[in-house]
């Protein structure tokens, strides 16, 4: 080779390497142009590149040939490559010359065999990269996976794009039953065909990708929003072409339109409460399709931030007891009071409704549940220390402090810690929803019984309250939800009638009576009619700050109307 030829091979060599190392505007043509260009350079007459997974499937001739280059007869090897990769992949490039080409000489060759190694060495890493594509963003099944779908978010998120698309979480129903039917094997097939009637509706519109079985997401523009909801609401499935088999799919949906001012950090902030409003929708017995609103995104991020200042909160005192006056009907004297909590944040009072809810999500609730119980053994200690005529004070326990197994001793033990006496303490609780649960709480109020504290079922008459919940279960106080006094107009007779059943049940049953929610005299006079004796509510109180409380203490008695 002399040095006019040496320089030629240089060019053009470098020629192919800058076509292939710009994998971002890789284009195909131009990289075999460059080949096309060397292998005349090389007088060959065709180029053969072979991609095998493992030596076995080389040996059984189970893998990828690509011809980049044929023209003219394949008469003899030229030149042969053959590389095992790292991961035991092979790759091998094979280059023919016709018979009446003069052959490659040594120096030839050995460039030529540069090329080969270049070319083998760029094949492997872009069938690495396609392997390491497929394990992420695909799963076992070979649908794209969250992470395929959290990139493609991030990509829009880049470039300020998200405003304009909305997020669909879909979730199919009762997709195990069509397993049931059809067998795993045809539900797979039907998973897959749905799958591909939203791609091939979203086009380049928008992607969709599977969260995991039956749960898909998807993130659209605007646009395409009503033709998805129509295939969310119901589509026929053909799952066996040959016999015309098909399903009718329909599944729920949590919809998220994305708002102007949006700007996540995570691709997870916008994906999470949207497939938690799917998950909502499953259990709504009508709508399967839940929208997501301004309001109610605001509610998901307030009680995202319960969660996460919980604990700080706590440890802060933020949390304080208010106590709701309980007024005898028929003295007006003090009866009592209900402990109930009020949060201030930086000053700022958020209500129970905020705060209380969230908190019994999980069980975080109980710690807060705990922290009054101990507010109100402080309090009562105090007044009794400074020789104050005390009152019953009563807490609410929430259900999900049933399944603590030291619950009771816990409660005694606390109770103790501040020397009260066990009958100024009273612990409210609701029904419960299962028979587990039941049995634990006619475990639990019998044991405080018998220590001495009472007990109260709190909000009675709301739900699906059944009267097993007072006839096997030892309360001493029954407390009768404000939904259960008349307020004038819609069904008042009604409710009207509810409350003197339920009051003369819960008298002769021996049960103390305390209607909550009580506001006018008519709700009194309802009251001394039907023998319920306690009230609690705005006719007398609001929940009061402990010093405003610590004055009804004192001067205990409520004027009464006659
Ligand atoms: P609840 O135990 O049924 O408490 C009674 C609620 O009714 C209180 O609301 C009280 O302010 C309100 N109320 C009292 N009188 C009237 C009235 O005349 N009219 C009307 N419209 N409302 C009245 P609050 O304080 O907002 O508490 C709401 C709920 O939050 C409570 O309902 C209770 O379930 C829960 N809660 C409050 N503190 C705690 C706590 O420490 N632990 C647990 N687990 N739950 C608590
Ligand atoms: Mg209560
Ligand atoms: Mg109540």
């Amino acid at each position: 080779m002399d040095d006019k030829r040496k320089l030629e091979f240089l060019r053009l060599f470098e020629n192919m390497i800058s076509k292939m190392t710009f994998p971002d505007h890789f284009v195909r043509e131009e990289f075999i142009d460059a080949l096309r260009e060397l292998s005349i350079f090389f007088r060959l007459s065709k180029g053969v590149t072979e991609y095998f997974r493992s030596v076995s499937d080389e040996k059984i001739g189970v893998g990828d040939e690509i011809v980049d280059y044929d023209e003219g007869p394949a008469d003899v090897i030229a030149h042969q490559r053959r590389i095992v990769s790292a991961a035991g992949a092979v790759c091998r490039v094979t280059l023919y010359m016709s018979k009446d080409e003069k052959p490659l000489s040594e120096e030839e060759a050995a460039h030529l065999d540069v090329v080969a190694r270049s070319l083998i060495s760029f094949i492997t890493r872009n069938r690495l990269a396609t392997t390491v594509e497929r394990l992420s963003f695909y799963d076992e099944d070979n649908f794209r996976n969250l992470r395929y779908f959290f990139r493609h978010i991030e990509r829009l998120m880049d470039e300020n794009a998200l405003f304009g698309y909305t997020l669909i979480v879909i979730n199919c129903r009762q997709f195990s039953l069509i397993n049931r039917d059809i067998g795993r094997a045809a539900g797979d097939i039907v998973l897959r065909r749905y799958f591909e009637l939203f791609d091939d509706t979203l086009e380049d519109h928008g992607l969709i990708c599977r969260v995991g079985g039956d749960n898909f997401a998807i993130i659209c523009e605007n646009n395409m929003v009503s033709e998805i909801i129509r295939l969310v609401e119901g589509v026929p499935v053909t799952y066996d072409e040959e016999h015309g088999k098909r399903v009718m799919l329909s599944s729920c949906a949590g919809v998220y339109t994305l708002p102007a001012d949006i700007s996540p950090e995570h691709p997870g902030e916008i994906f999470g409460p949207t497939y938690a409003l799917s998950q909502e929708a499953k259990f709504e017995p009508e709508t399967t399709i839940l929208y997501m609103s301004r309001a109610l995104s605001e509610e998901k991020e307030r009680a995202a931030h319960v969660r996460h200042r919980f604990l700080e909160a706590l440890e802060k005192k933020e949390f304080q007891a208010y106590y709701q006056p309980k007024v005898d009907v028929t003295t007006g004297r003090l009866a009592g009071a209900e402990a109930l909590c009020r949060w201030y944040e930086n000053g700022k009072l958020v209500p129970p409704g905020d705060f209380i809810p969230v908190l019994e999500q999980s069980m975080d609730i109980c710690l807060l549940d705990f922290y009054m119980l101990e507010a109100a053994c402080h309090d009562l200690r105090k007044w009794m220390d400074e020789g104050k005529d005390i009152v019953r004070i009563s807490v609410n326990l929430s259900r999900k402090n049933l399944i603590d197994a030291d619950l009771l001793q816990r409660i005694v033990d606390l109770v103790d810690s501040y020397k009260v006496p066990h009958e100024y303490i009273e612990i409210e609780l609701t029904e419960t929803k299962t028979e587990v649960e039941f049995e634990r709480l006619k475990n639990v109020v019998t044991g405080l019984q018998r220590a001495g504290i009472k007990t109260a079922v709190d909000d009675f008459g709301v739900g699906y309250s059944s009267l097993n919940l007072i006839r096997e279960i030892p309360w001493d106080v029954l407390k009768i939800d404000r939904c259960l006094l008349p307020v004038k107009g819609d069904a008042e007779e009604v409710t009207r009638l509810m409350f003197c059943h339920v009051a003369s049940m819960a008298k002769n049953m021996g049960l103390e009576c305390v209607a909550e929610g009580v506001e006018t005299t008519e709700h009194i006079d309802l009251m001394r009619e039907n023998g319920c004796n306690i009230a609690q509510g705005f006719y007398f109180d609001h929940p009061l700050r402990i010093e405003e409380f610590e004055e009804r203490l004192v001067n205990n008695v409520y004027e009464l109307e006659k």
